[in-house]
Formats: C-alpha cells, structure tokens, sequence
C-alpha cells in the first residue's frame, strides 16, 4: 500500500455460519476521506463493515495505519480507533441524549475529556444540548441518528463506520445530517466509511466510492467520475 493508505482491505471473504456473503473484496481507504459504499439491498454492505469491526468471521487482510485489526474481536478494533454506527442506529431508547453519548466513551479512562468531548458532539448537534436530558426514544428519526454518530464521536475514532444513516429520514434531514458528518470529517480529519443505497445523495457528499453488488466490487472511483458518468450511474445506481 502506498504511503496514504490508512485503511487497506484486501481479498476479504465474509459470511455467516457456512454460507459466504463477501466473495473478495480489496479497496484502500486514505486517511481524512469519506468513502462510500453503495449497492442494492443484499450487496454485502452492513456484512462487510461487521467484517472491518470484528463482528463476522473473516478470512483475508483487513489493516489499519499498517496493523492488523483484530478478528471476532469487537472490543479490541474499537481499542484501536474504529467506531460503528450499526444500521438502526442502537441508540438506547429508555436512556436519556447525553448518557447515551456518555456511553460511546466507555473504552475511554480520562473522565475530564469526556467532559469536553460531549461539549464537542453538542457543538456539532446543537438540537442535542435543548435535548440532552429528553430520553433517546422520544426523538425525531434524525435526531437519533444524531446520537448514534455523537456517541461514536465519543470514542474520538479515527475512522467511523456509518451503516445507511438515511434510512426512514426525509431527503432534507439526510441531507442535514451529512453535512455534519462532512464538518466532522473536515475538522477532525476522521477517516469515514458511508454505507448507503441512497447513492445520488452520497455522491455528492463522498470523495471515493465503491459499488457493490453480490458481494463484489463492481465498480470504483471518485465520487465525482461515477456522478458525472450517465452510463454507469444508470447501470450500477438506478440513477435516471
Ligand atoms: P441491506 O441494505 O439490506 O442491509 P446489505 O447490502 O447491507 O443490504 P447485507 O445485510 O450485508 O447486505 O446482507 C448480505 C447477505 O447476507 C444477504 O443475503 C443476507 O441475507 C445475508 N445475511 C445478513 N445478515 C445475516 C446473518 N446475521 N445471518 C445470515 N445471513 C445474513
């Protein structure tokens, strides 16, 4: 890999039990940018960011800034700097905003940072402060998806895994909340990977993208080749 690969994937197989979902995939991912990966319902893409966090068995290379990531070990790769907001966001619904945010720093020890840190994720959701004592569950779809990526911010990843944060969200408040996570990616020089099937949204908000369909890569680019390629957005992305 060459000297701006900060994630590199390599030849990844994945699947549950006995059947296999992931047929040999290989991308590199530079740090500081946001990588999508689109593709129909099914491609493997929830499938393969369990690969990159340890959830699914896996055979392959999967290497973060040069070292392996852990296998089976969800523990471990979080240890490392790498945060996944699952699909359905798993925001604790009885709990209130912040100690939701509170719990995205549990691999952290410095309580005064924390501190600070939830201060931060506020400065980038400040409808979280008005809603910081109202329990997860009470709020707008968006607005918890808010607390799913500013729980994961807690962590200070150096990479954040976003499984289709626009599910069930309005194109506006999609379009809302990936202009955060552009900021984020802008100020903090978090590395992001973006699963979505909402692809000509992403596009615009992307740097590279890689389309997958049935557990392969199809196609890769930057978001701005595959944008401004008729055929290709027509035939991979259903964009008319
Ligand atoms: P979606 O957007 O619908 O989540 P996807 O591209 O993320 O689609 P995956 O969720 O990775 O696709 O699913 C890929 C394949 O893996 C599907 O055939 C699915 O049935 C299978 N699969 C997903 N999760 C499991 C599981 N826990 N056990 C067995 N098979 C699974």
């Amino acid at each position: 890999p060459d000297a701006g690969t900060f994630l590199a994937v390599a030849d990844l197989r994945a699947g549950y039990g006995a059947g296999r979902v992931l047929h040999g995939i290989g991308f590199d991912v530079a740090e500081g940018e946001i990588c999508a990966i689109l593709g129909t319902n099914g491609a493997g893409k929830t499938t393969l960011l369990r690969a990159l966090c340890g959830m699914v068995r896996t055979e392959g290379s999967l290497r973060l800034a040069g070292t392996a990531l852990p296998r089976r070990r969800p523990e471990a790769v979080a240890r490392l700097g790498v945060a996944h907001v699952p699909e359905g966001r798993g925001t604790f619904a009885p709990l209130t905003v912040e100690e939701n945010l509170r719990l995205g720093a549990y691999v952290r020890r410095d309580r005064a940072g924390v501190l600070d840190d939830i201060e931060r994720v506020y400065g980038y959701f400040p409808v979280l402060k008005e809603r910081r004592a109202q329990a997860a569950g009470s709020l707008s779809g968006g607005e918890q998806q808010m607390v799913a990526i500013g729980r994961a911010l807690m962590s200070r990843p150096r990479l954040i895994l976003l499984d289709e944060p626009s599910l069930g969200l309005a194109p506006l408040v999609t379009r809302e909340l990936f202009q955060i996570v552009r900021t984020v990616n802008e100020k903090e020089r978090t590395t992001v990977i973006l699963v979505e099937q909402n692809a000509h949204l992403t596009l615009e908000f992307a740097h590279r993208a890689h389309v997958l369909e049935t557990g392969r890569i199809v196609l890769s680019g930057t978001a701005g080749d595959i944008r401004s390629d008729e055929q290709i957005a027509r035939s991979y992305l259903g964009i008319e």
